[in-house]
């Protein structure tokens, strides 16, 4: 097993702690820490033989879209503290019409809503449960009212761990909130925002001896590395040209440009994908940030707002690391409004696919960066879908009836609407208005 080691991701600092450490930032310089390794004995080639193999095994270690490349990620001195529910082994779905809508000869959507609770925040969750387990926890908390507590809440109950979310008083999205309840977590409303609430929480995390989950957790990052991994082994390891994803807290942003890096490093590709980091418009603090020459401290909107919840993030923790990865990737970051993620959204719904809001920023950003031609037409593109379809209905809905308004009360016109029809039992009728 190749050694592991916590290291601080800040140059100036890389200190490096055991790997079993319960530490959340470096407590040198405060910055934040990344899973550090030697590089696996397995020759590249090897590698890709082995994972591809494993797709045959019914083992339930093997059967994981994460664990199947744990070579990747070897955090772990043994795997026996492992709760998978099959997370990852995510789809990729070539869309025509999205691709048009897009300005693209062709477009691939990575769709990570077909994880087991739904969003990608699984692929992470999977292995910060089995580092929560393995440093002995008994306890796992995070501050989310998102995908992130649907997972949590999951992987933990699963693992035999108990789940509390914290969550801002009144500050509720329905469809999550509701896989947290199921799942079984203690979920705690508190009187104070997200910020109050998280030092809260740390504080209690120390006293009371509970394990964070939060996106700052290194673990879930290594977990989100698979998704490129995954998605490299299902294209037979043809980098694109390009991955498109969303910007909230700018984990998934590390957590794939890390992947790359170290898979490049590895020999596992040949080339870095370029990454277009997409933000919503009333929450583009890594936008603003990108605008300037100095980038040394991120512009924080102090009240962001987006119907996009899952990225309605002013001040993410992750992003010198984001920085870092756009950086070296050639990347870029585009921010979008209320009406194209609306629109996009319901193009990617027609295609059959289907998302939450924030996953189709992903699609109004290419839209906008072929339009400026900073996106070719012709490049190999891959879109990440971060959340399933059905994590919020009510936005749907509110979208085809023509009742969706942005954060600021302004009208989202239903362009793409899809109003339901009030009809008499009345056959001929009917036919009338299908036939016509
Ligand atoms: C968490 C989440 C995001 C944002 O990802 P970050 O890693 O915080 O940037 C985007 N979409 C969905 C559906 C999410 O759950």
């Amino acid at each position: 097993m190749m050694p592991a080691e916590l290291v601080c991701f800040e140059e100036k600092c890389r200190a490096r702690y055991p790997i079993t450490e319960v530490i959340y930032n470096c407590p040198q310089c405060g910055g934040l820490l990344e899973a550090a390794y030697d590089p696996p004995e397995q020759s590249a080639l090897m590698l890709k033989r082995i994972w591809r193999e494993r797709r045959t095994s019914n083992a339930p270690l093997d059967q994981s879209g994460v664990w199947r490349y744990r070579e990747l990620i070897p955090f772990l001195s043994t795997y026996n503290c492992v709760v998978t529910l099959r997370e990852g082994n995510t789809p990729l779905l070539e869309s025509r019409q999205a691709a048009q809508y897009g300005g693209l000869d062709r477009l691939v959507f990575k769709h990570q809503g077909f994880n087991p609770t739904g969003s990608f925040k699984d692929n992470g969750m999977t292995c910060g449960a089995a580092q929560a387990l393995r440093l002995g926890m008994t306890r796992v908390a995070c501050v989310s009212t998102g995908n992130t507590s649907a997972s949590m809440a999951a992987y933990a109950s699963a693992a035999g761990l108990q789940p509390i979310i914290f969550i801002p008083h009144g500050n509720i999205s329905y469809g999550k909130l509701a896989q947290a309840l199921e799942y079984g977590a203690r979920t705690l409303q508190v009187e104070a925002n997200f910020d109050q609430i998280l030092a809260l929480v740390r504080k209690l995390a120390e006293r009371l001896g509970i394990y964070l989950l939060n996106s700052i957790n290194p673990f879930r990052i290594e977990g989100q590395k698979t998704i490129m991994a995954e998605l490299l082994d299902q294209r037979e390891w043809r980098a694109p040209d390009w991955i498109v994803l969303p910007g909230g807290n700018l984990g998934n942003t590390s957590a794939f440009g890390k992947a790359l890096r170290e898979m490049k490093e590895l020999g596992l590709i040949d080339r870095l994908p370029r990454l277009a980091v997409i933000q919503a418009e009333g929450s583009a603090p890594f936008y603003e940030l990108m605008r300037h020459r100095r980038r040394t401290r991120l512009p924080a909107v102090e009240h962001p707002e987006t119907l996009a919840t899952a990225i309605k993030i002013g001040d993410p923790v992750s992003w010198p690391k984001a920085l870092h990865e756009v950086t070296t990737s050639e990347g870029v970051v585009e921010k979008v409004s209320e009406q194209e993620i609306a629109d996009a959204k319901a193009v990617i719904g027609r295609s059959g696919i289907g998302c939450e809001p924030a996953s189709a920023a992903t699609l109004a950003g290419i839209r906008k960066l072929t339009a400026a031609g900073i996106m070719a037409a012709d490049s190999d593109v891959v879109a990440v879908l971060t959340g399933h379809v059905l994590k919020d209905p009510d936005y749907i809905y509110r979208y085809h009836t023509g009742e969706l308004k942005a954060p600021d009360g302004s009208p989202i016109a239903s362009h793409l609407g899809n109003q339901p029809l009030v009809v008499q039992n009345d056959a001929d009728a009917i036919a009338r208005i299908i036939g016509s």
